[in-house]
């Protein structure tokens, strides 16, 4: 088995980290820290790390090709400004579900912001999928959902990845990228109980996938064609969250993990838990992410 070396990028633990964005414009890495209302922005040339608080519980971010960012918090859809620290409301699809939050999100090729929720009592199959268009219109696009995460579009532009944590599998649908509808839904990979639940997810250049595994510690590489495990990158912590490539060629894989829900005791195992860990000139080239056009 290969050897694939890790290494902590920055020196900050988040409680629960999540949803990195490269921003190959500014050549720095966003991350949110959910539970603790952050956006986090690292910069890797100078090591300098920003956090901004939101008043609520933070889901994804995705970054706008106007500048800015737009937000999927426990309060809707909003747009952050960073430099002033103002957020503009857009709209929330579930004021009425006070249970449930936004969790990770992700923007598609045509430039709309994708996130889904969860229900924060683990009530199953309260959440759902939303879009949000350019027009800041939104779109319901899958519902029954327990725990939305693991967005990914294949580099063609012809399939949509998703994963629903507590169904352990990762999904496939055909997607139309003009109107953006997703059908023909199919399995692609189901998760033997040994390796955690799948979480966040990404794609690389070659099309194939990389799952984060929530208690599996690890991040994996799935072939979609084949549906075989390819790669495993081994972490020491076990709440792994999300990845995606980053670095001036894509080449740097970085991985959130959380140190939400664990005890002292596991926390004295694995101190690093809460890592932004990061895999220098990986050997894998990822795909730049999409702007939301709003
Ligand atoms: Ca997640």
């Amino acid at each position: 088995m290969e050897q694939i070396n890790w290494e902590v990028a920055v020196d900050r633990v988040s409680n629960l980290g999540e949803g990195p964005v490269w921003d190959s414009r500014n050549k720095c890495l966003f991350w949110v820290d959910i539970t603790a209302c952050l956006i986090c922005q690292f910069f890797p040339g100078t090591g300098k790390v920003n956090t901004f608080r939101l008043e609520s519980m933070i889901g994804a971010i995705a970054l706008r090709e106007s500048g800015g960012i737009v937000a999927a918090s426990q309060n809707g859809f909003s747009f952050v400004n960073l430099d002033s620290g103002a957020s503009t409301f857009l709209s929330n699809p579930e004021g009425n579900r006070l249970n449930n939050r936004f969790n990770d999100g992700k923007c598609d090729p045509l430039g709309r912001f994708w996130a889904g929720t969860m229900s924060m009592t683990g009530e199953s199959r309260a959440g759902s999928l939303y879009r949000l268009n350019d027009d800041h219109s939104v779109n319901v696009m899958l519902t029954d959902v327990s725990c939305s995460n693991g967005l990914a579009w294949s580099n063609d532009h012809k399939v949509f990845y998703f994963i629903d944590t507590p169904t352990r599998e990762v999904v496939a649908f055909d997607y139309d990228i003009a109107t953006g509808s997703i059908t023909n839904k199919r399995n692609i990979f189901t998760f033997a109980k040994e390796n955690g639940v799948p979480d966040g997810m990404t794609i690389d250049a070659a099309g194939m996938l990389w799952v984060a595994l929530w208690n599996g510690w690890k991040v994996v590489r799935i072939d979609p064609g084949t549906r075989q495990i390819i790669s495993n990158i081994y972490l020491p912590v076990s709440r792994i969250t999300s990845c995606t490539f980053g670095g001036d060629n894509l080449e740097d894989l970085y991985i959130t993990s959380a140190r939400s829900g664990l005890t002292e005791e596991e926390l004295k195992k694995q101190p690093l838990s809460g890592s932004l860990f990061v895999v220098r000139n990986s050997g894998f080239k990822g795909v730049a992410g999409f702007y939301y056009k709003g």
